[in-house]
This record gives structure tokens, sequence and C-alpha cells, in this order.
């Protein structure tokens, strides 16, 4: 297979994509004038057939010239609710919106693909599906949707996708086999005490010092009952109560994540956790409401189609820019796809001193050392042709 595009072109063509699209961020389910775009630029490319599975999702299909298996190609498309503090001239023209996960990245990776394949369709084998998925960041997720109420997944028999990742050199790329994000869980707990006057506490049930005492004792899940090899966190990240000085509230809300990767200890978590509640509630007289939500399903790679990127990245940036990647408790919905077909997600590194992108994820400067997107199309074309081999 030869590269049509001349590197250089293509570079400014992936670059060009990526400014326009951080330039117009979107939230998730409202990408609607980010999936126009996309669209648009599909329909340029000779050969494709481009529809809309979803309001906000585009799809591009590549019938091969050459016999093979169907391969799902996936990037995700939308933005976060945060406030740009990036100052070059391709920041987020729209206030409170921004790409600070790379998305933008994804999407312009996936049209380099595209217009690649379409360039040599006689050459390629099978038929190659590109999804560009709405709604990553914003729970039930917008691969769920896709792949439970669309006809996606009907005869794909491998999936494979990307994630820039600004914490692993530019030019890297890692991979890795079995358990590699987790399930992302959440909490939502409200503590009911009896309020009255700061100065008189033995006339109340104290909301806060009881939320206190949840949050402390929630710990001792984590250290106490579950094996310090099973990767599990919880993390209390919100805790509301009280209005002013000399008055303690009748209750008090707190909201938390909790992360796993394995089913069995996903399943038991929210029943330790309720354990835990529940006694230190009735310990000081206070009930609570607990709601307990399952979010993304963790992101268990298959082993050879892991294997399989592995080999694909030794070829395309050699072994002195290859990693094993690590697992990360961060959470993907790229795991719905993985229900259906088997599949493995990979990281492409984005983070240089000279791109001064070495920022986190989510962080009002985020961004990409653009070079990644090169980087990112090459791994996923050859990803795409190799996949596609009959077997
Ligand atoms: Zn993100
Ligand atoms: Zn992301």
């Amino acid at each position: 297979m030869t590269q049509m595009v001349e590197r250089g072109t293509l570079r400014d063509q992936l670059v060009a994509w990526r400014r326009h699209l951080h330039m117009n961020p979107e939230v998730g389910f409202e990408e609607h004038e980010t999936a126009a775009y996309i669209e648009g630029e599909l329909r340029k490319m000779p050969g494709l057939t481009v529809t809309r599975p979803t309001a906000t999702s585009v799809l591009a299909v590549l019938k091969g010239g050459k016999p093979g298996r169907t391969v799902l190609l996936r990037a995700d498309i939308d933005a976060l609710p945060i406030e740009e503090e990036n100052t070059f001239e391709f920041r987020s023209r729209k206030p409170g919106v921004m790409h600070a996960c790379g998305h933008d990245g994804h999407t312009a990776i996936l049209l380099g693909v595209a217009s690649l394949l379409a360039e040599s369709a006689q050459e390629v084998p099978g038929e190659i599906r590109m999804i560009f998925q709405h709604a990553e960041e914003i729970g039930p997720g917008g691969a769920e949707e896709l792949v439970m109420e669309t006809n996606l997944m009907d005869g794909v028999d491998v999936v494979t996708g990307l994630h820039l990742n600004s914490q692993l050199p530019v030019g890297v790329v890692a991979v890795k086999p079995g358990a590699f994000m987790a399930a992302p869980d959440s909490l939502h707990l409200t503590i009911r005490g009896r309020g009255g006057h700061g100065a008189h506490p033995e006339q109340t049930v104290d909301p806060i010092a009881v939320g206190a005492q949840v949050v402390t004792n929630l710990q001792h899940v984590v250290s106490r009952n579950v094996a310090a090899l099973d990767a599990l966190v919880v993390s209390i990240t919100s805790f509301h109560a009280g209005t002013t000085h000399n008055v303690i509230p009748d209750t008090a809300v707190l909201q938390g994540t909790v992360r796993s990767f394995d089913p069995e200890l996903r399943q038991r978590a929210p029943r330790l956790i309720e354990r835990v509640i529940r006694g230190v509630c009735e310990a000081h007289g206070a009930t609570y409401e607990l709601k307990y939500e399952f979010g993304y399903r963790p992101v268990i790679n298959t082993d050879w189609v892991a294997a399989q990127l592995k080999e694909i990245a030794l070829a395309t940036v050699g072994s002195e820019h290859y990693q094993d990647a690590q697992p990360t408790m961060g959470g993907e919905d790229f795991s719905a796809y993985l229900q259906k077909a088997p599949g493995a997600y990979f990281n492409v590194g984005a983070g240089s001193d000279a791109a001064d992108s070495r920022w986190p994820h989510h962080h009002p400067r985020f961004t990409i050392d653009e070079d990644s997107l090169v980087t990112g199309v090459q791994m996923l074309q050859a990803a795409a042709l190799r996949l596609a081999q009959p077997e």
C-alpha cells in the first residue's frame, strides 16, 4: 500500500481540520455543526458512503476492492464544558466550551485515514467503517446509543481506535492487552440529620459531622475490604452542606466516583460502600439516600488484537517509540463496542515541550503536539489494512 498523500500535505490538512474543530467545539449530544463539518469533508472524498446514524454522529463506509473482514475505526468528536485558557489564535471561539481531551485530533486523524483509504480503495481489503462518535464525555455515552440503537456493529469483525495522550511523548505509541481502562461508576448520597443552632449540637443530628465520618470510613472499603492487587478507587469529589456559620443544616449531599476493572469487584463495590454508609449513619442517628450509577464498562482489550497493534506500532514508529501501555483508572465508552466484537484501544503520545502540550487532559490549557496527528493516521491506517486482511 502506497501512501498517496505526501507527508507535508497530509500534515497540513490534518492541522487544518484539527484547528477548525478546535475553534468550534461542541459538547456531547450537541455536536450539530461538528457533524455537519465532518460530513462535508467526507463527501469530498470519492468512494465513501456517508450517513448519519444519529443526529450528531457520522459514519463513512469504504468497501475495499479486495476480499477481507469488516473493521470498525472509531473517533470521538465531542468537547467539554471548560473555558479555554490557551492563547493561540485557533483557541475556542465558544465561551465555556473547549476541546480539552484531544477529540478534535481524533476526528482529524480519522478524516485523514478516510482520505487515504478512499484514494486507494481498490487495494483495501474488506470493509472499513469509520464512525465519528458523539458524546464520549457525557453518560450514557454516544457509543452505547450507536451499539444498541443502530445497526453499526452488524457484521463488524474487529474494532479499534485511539486516544491521544498528553502524558506520553509525541511520537510514542502505547498498547496493552487485557484490562486497559476502568469502569467509571458514581455515587450520589444525601445524608439526612436534623438541623438546629450551631451553639447546641446536642439538639441536632449534624449531617456534616456524619458526612465527614462517611468520607473517612469509605477509604476503608479500599484499604481493608479489597485485596491490595484488586484495583479499586473510591473518591468523594463533592460535599455540599449548610449556608452559614451558626446553623447546623438538615442535610449533606455528597458525590463520588468509583473505579474498577474486575466485574465481580465492580458488582461488590456498591454493597461494601453502602454497608459503611448505613453503619455510620445509624451510629449517629442519621438516615441516608444512596443512588449508585454504573457508568461505562471497563475497556478490556482483546489479546490478539492488541498483539497485532503492537506489531503494527513496532513497524510504524519503531521499538524506540513503542511502550507497553499502563492501565488507567480513567473510563471510556469505547468499551461499548467491545460488547459486540473483539478489539483494542491504544494511545498515541501528544506531549512535548515544544508545543507546550504536557498539560493534563481536561485542563483549560490542554493541547496536543500536532505531529501526533501524523502518527495517529499512520497507526490507524496500518491497523485498518492489517485487521481487514482475510483470515
Ligand atoms: Zn476526556
Ligand atoms: Zn477523551
